[in-house]
């Protein structure tokens, strides 16, 4: 643990030291037991101190807090895990039984740091006094110090990454260091909120109409749009073999906290040798997934006429496009562009109804997480942390990989627009290829409320097994969905920060309430909601 604080050991060897260790506690916990037993109450298992660890409600993103939980545990912590979705009831209730030190949430998706918010609120509420450390994906030094450290005293620290939950947690339990770091933090973060107060994000937005005067041209009398070979509903079972040509593994890597390129990585002098270690081990466990059917994998793709109006972009049943099937909302750009930059909109790229342009969409759910439970408590009853952080990171990769596969199966076949197209692996992993596949809740549709749309559209429940949670976080977590656009314009942007105008104008396209509207958008306000 020591080593790995020190950036002298990779997280793959701590996570394998951890084994060896939990290995062994587990043979002689027996034995400590009888002997505690024995000796009446005279001695107890001195740690460093107790962790309680949660993914908060509405999230199933755990692959970060395991890992932080097993290098707290290598330096002697006892960590508490509750999982994932947990809510903060349960969270502080368990607290207050277990009488832990300091409670560490996490969470990967955007409505989560709305929820760690209010789990600092109840902290407060109830009279808490333990430190909260914050991590996560999505979790940021400046969400925690605008949103959530101003609402609890006793401390709100952001951990950056596994390397540092250590340090923090240490200094957070020492008598001696305590109150001047939670002093200091608080005075950074105070500063973090001042320099937010002076900014004014609103200043740098244009109204929407203005926004909207400014979309992407596109001359819609030059473009004739292709229409879908395979229109409605495709459900595909694709096999795990297939899928490995289109792993990305630089990502893999990442999930290790092993950043450099895949293969070059391999071969890079300080980390080279761990890296080719945990590519062995990784292919080694692909073998066993597809030899031993550990994993399923499960699409469905919709294809259907459709056409902008606005912002919006309706999803019609036939070709006459008389029945509507649904109308997904779009967020426009609404930053001041520089001169040939446009406030793009996905709604942009689909040809507005009054050109009289018939054209298309495409919308897709996909997962390769199925059976991936049974297989995770096998590893867990087995004390194995290494095994089970590399099937979820092996199963995120072959969701993606069936993602890249299904898009390539689109644009050649399904829909059939590119059907000459021939890319190699690294073509297709840096998306050489005509079209996007936009996912909501990332930067071009931060809105994740709009999967219930996707979701009734494909009947992906029905047909994948894949559910969302309240958080609109996908089950299982191995799942890639968004829309297909095909023309050659459409690119991936971020909408980023949204006015006022915008969000009223969204809510009431979507029929919510702006309060709720603001409560999923928070990440992307330039104002403060009322
Ligand atoms: N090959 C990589 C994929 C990286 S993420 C991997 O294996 O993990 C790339 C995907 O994220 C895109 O295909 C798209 O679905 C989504 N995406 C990326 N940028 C986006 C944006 N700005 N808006 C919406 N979706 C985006």
């Amino acid at each position: 643990g020591d080593l790995f604080g020190a950036g002298k050991m990779f997280l793959p060897q701590v996570v394998k030291s951890a084994r060896v260790m939990k290995k062994s506690v587990a043979y002689l916990e027996p034995y400590l037991e009888a002997e505690k037993a024995a000796m009446a109450g005279a001695g107890t298992l001195q740690t460093n101190g107790k962790i309680l660890m949660a993914t908060v409600k509405g999230d199933v993103h755990d692959i970060g807090k395991n890992i932080v939980g097993v290098v707290l545990q290598c330096n002697n912590y006892e960590v508490i895990d509750l999982g994932v979705m947990v809510a903060a009831d349960k969270i502080l209730q368990t607290a207050r039984d277990e009488n832990v030190d300091i409670i560490g949430l996490s969470g990967l998706i955007t409505p989560s740091l709305d929820e760690m918010v209010h789990v600092a609120k109840e902290m407060k509420r109830q009279g808490f006094t333990i430190p909260l450390m914050i991590g996560g994906a999505t979790t940021s030094k400046a969400h925690t110090a605008v949103k959530i450290e101003p609402q609890y005293e006793h401390g709100a620290v952001y951990v950056a990454d596994a390397s540092r939950a250590v340090g923090v947690a240490s200094t957070l339990l020492s008598e001696t260091q305590k109150s001047a770091f939670l002093a200091e933090v608080k005075a950074e973060y105070e500063a973090v909120r001042q320099r937010r107060a002076g900014k004014d994000e609103a200043k740098h937005l244009v109204t929407i109409e203005q926004a909207r005067a400014n979309a992407t041209p596109i001359d819609w009398t030059a473009y004739t749009p292709i229409a879908p070979a395979r229109p409605g509903i495709n459900v595909l079972d694709v096999p795990i073999d297939a899928l490995v040509p289109y792993i990305d593994w630089t990502f893999f890597f990442h999930a290790w906290q092993l950043r450099g390129r895949f293969p070059k990585i391999l071969d890079d002098a300080e980390k080279g040798e761990e890296a080719r270690k945990l590519y062995a081990d990784a292919t080694a466990m692909l073998d066993r997934i597809i030899g031993e059917g550990w994993l399923k994998a499960r699409a469905v793709v919709g294809l259907f006429p459709a056409n902008s109006v606005g912002d919006d972009i309706e999803v019609y049943a036939d070709t006459e496009r008389h029945g509507l099937l649904t109308t997904f909302h779009n967020l426009r750009k609404q930053g001041k562009q520089p001169q040939g930059h446009y406030n793009e909109c996905l709604a942009d790229y689909v040809a507005p109804k009054d050109s009289g342009v018939a054209d298309y969409i495409g919308a897709f759910a996909c997962t390769a997480g199925i059976g991936i439970d049974a297989k995770l408590m096998e590893f867990e009853a087995d004390h194995d942390d290494y095994h089970g952080i590399m099937l979820k990171a092996l199963a995120d990769r072959l969701a993606e990989a069936l993602a890249e596969y299904l898009h390539l199966k689109v644009r050649r076949e399904l829909w059939g627009y590119a059907a000459d197209e021939d890319l190699d692996n690294a073509g297709l992993i840096e998306e050489k290829y005509q079209g996007i596949r936009p996912a909501m809740g990332y930067p071009a549709s931060p809105d994740h409320t709009e999967k219930d749309l996707l979701w009734e559209l494909l009947d992906a429940e029905k047909n994948t097994g894949i559910w969302l949670t309240e958080s609109k976080a996908m089950v299982p977590t191995a799942a890639v969905s968004g829309l297909y656009f095909a023309h050659p314009q459409a690119r991936y942007f971020a909408v980023g920060k949204l006015n006022r105008d915008q969000v009223e104008d969204y809510a009431r396209r979507k029929g919510m309430a702006l309060t709720e509207m603001e409560r999923w958008l928070g990440p992307n306000l330039a104002y403060e909601p009322e």
